[in-house]
C-alpha cells in the first residue's frame, strides 16, 4: 500500500518541472490560487456511508472505510505546534539514524531516531546533496524527542534566557514537531572538528531549496513566524511526502496553511493535483474517521491531526 519505495527509487533521477495543478477552478477559499485546469471534474459521488462506494474525480473506484479515532493523529501529515499537541501512538516504530544512514552526512550519535522511511527519505536527500556538489559537513544533531525531554529542553532555555526566549524558540512539551519521528535539525561539522550553526546559506542553500522533491519541507520561516508559533529555524526539516511538500512548496504555505487549504479538496469535489518527478497524485480531505480510500491500493492516508483524513493517490 505503501508509495514510497517507488518515490525514493526515483529520487535520483534527472527532476522534471514541478507543478500544482488542480482538476477545475479551485474553490473560492483555496489561497496562491494557479490552477491550469486541463482535466475535467466527474460527476461528484454521493456522500456515503462506509463501505459504500464511489470513484474519484479522475475516475479511481474507492470505497468509504471507517479508520478508527486514532487515524486523525497518525501519518506524514499530522499538524504538531503548541495548539495542537502531538498524541503519543503506543508503539512508534524510530530507528537509529546511526544505524540507518549512508555515508554522505554525519549525525551527532547513536541516540538520533527517525521513522524509517523518514530516514530514507532523508538518506535520499542527502545523496543527492553530496551528488551534485555537496561537502560531508552536514550533521544531523535532532531527531525524535520524548516529551519528557521536550520538557527538559524548554526549561532549560527559560532558566538560562528567560521564559519569553523558550516561548519564542523551544516548542512546549507535546507541541514539538520531534515528537513524531519525521524531523531533523541539522548543524554543520567541519573537518577540523568545528561545529557552526545550519542557515541554509551558501552551498547549503541548495538543501532548503530542493528538500520538497525528496518529501522534506522547512518547517519554520519567519514570514509565517505568527502562523506557526516559532521564530525562523532554517535548520528544521520535517517530512511529509514528496507530492505534499511539492504542494507547500509551489504554493508558499506553511503546514498550518496546507491542513487548512486541503479542505478545498473533498472527496465529492474537485482534487488537488500534484505533479511530481515521478509521477501525478490526486490528494482528497475526507473529514472525521472514514476516508474514501482507492480498491486498487497505490494510495497513502494521514490525519491531519485535528478533524480529518487526508488520501494520497499516485495515478500515473
Ligand atoms: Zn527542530
Amino acid at each position: 500500500m505503501s508509495i514510497r519505495p517507488a518515490l525514493l527509487s526515483l529520487f535520483l533521477l534527472a527532476v522534471a518541472v514541478f507543478a500544482v495543478r488542480e482538476l477545475t477552478p479551485p474553490a473560492p477559499a483555496a489561497p496562491g490560487g494557479r490552477g491550469t485546469s486541463s482535466l475535467a471534474s466527474s460527476a461528484p459521488p454521493a456522500a456515503g456511508r462506509p463501505g459504500v462506494q464511489a470513484v474519484t474525480a479522475s475516475g479511481v473506484p474507492c470505497t468509504l472505510t471507517e479508520l478508527g479515532e486514532e487515524s486523525i493523529h497518525t501519518g506524514d501529515l499530522v499538524l504538531v505546534n503548541n495548539w495542537t499537541l502531538y498524541h503519543f501512538p503506543e508503539e512508534q516504530p524510530l530507528e537509529s539514524i546511526y544505524e540507518g544512514k549512508t555515508s554522505s552526512y554525519y549525525v551527532r550519535d547513536r541516540e538520533v531516531y527517525l521513522a524509517p522511511h523518514a530516514l530514507e527519505a532523508l538518506n535520499a536527500l542527502m545523496d543527492a546533496f553530496q551528488a551534485q556538489g555537496g561537502s560531508k559537513t552536514v550533521n544531523v544533531v535532532a531527531g525524535y524527542r520524548t516529551e519528557a525531554f521536550q520538557r527538559h529542553l524548554f526549561d532549560q532555555s527559560a532558566a538560562r534566557s528567560g521564559q519569553a526566549h523558550a516561548e519564542k524558540f523551544v516548542a512546549q512539551p507535546g507541541g514539538s514537531e520531534h515528537h513524531t519521528g519525521l524531523v531533523v535539525d541539522f548543524s554543520i561539522l567541519h573537518a577540523d572538528g568545528t561545529s557552526e550553526e545550519y542557515r541554509g546559506q551558501g552551498e547549503y542553500a541548495w538543501l532548503n531549496e530542493n528538500c520538497h522533491r525528496y518529501g522534506w519541507t522547512v518547517r519554520y520561516g519567519a514570514e509565517k513566524e505568527a502562523l506557526t508559533g516559532i521564530a525562523d529555524e532554517p535548520w528544521h526539516f520535517r517530512y511529509t511526502g514528496v507530492p505534499h511538500a511539492t504542494a507547500m512548496a509551489v504554493e508558499g504555505l506553511c503546514l498550518e496553511e496546507y491542513t487548512a487549504y486541503l479542505k478545498n479538496y473533498p472527496f465529492d469535489g474537485p482534487h488537488l493535483l500534484v505533479e511530481c518527478a515521478d509521477g501525478k497524485y490526486e490528494i482528497w480531505y475526507c473529514p472525521g474517521t472514514a476516508a474514501y480510500l482507492p480498491d486498487s491500493g497505490g494510495y497513502t492516508v494521514s490525519g491531519n491531526n485535528v478533524d480529518g483524513l487526508i488520501v494520497t493517490c499516485k495515478t500515473e
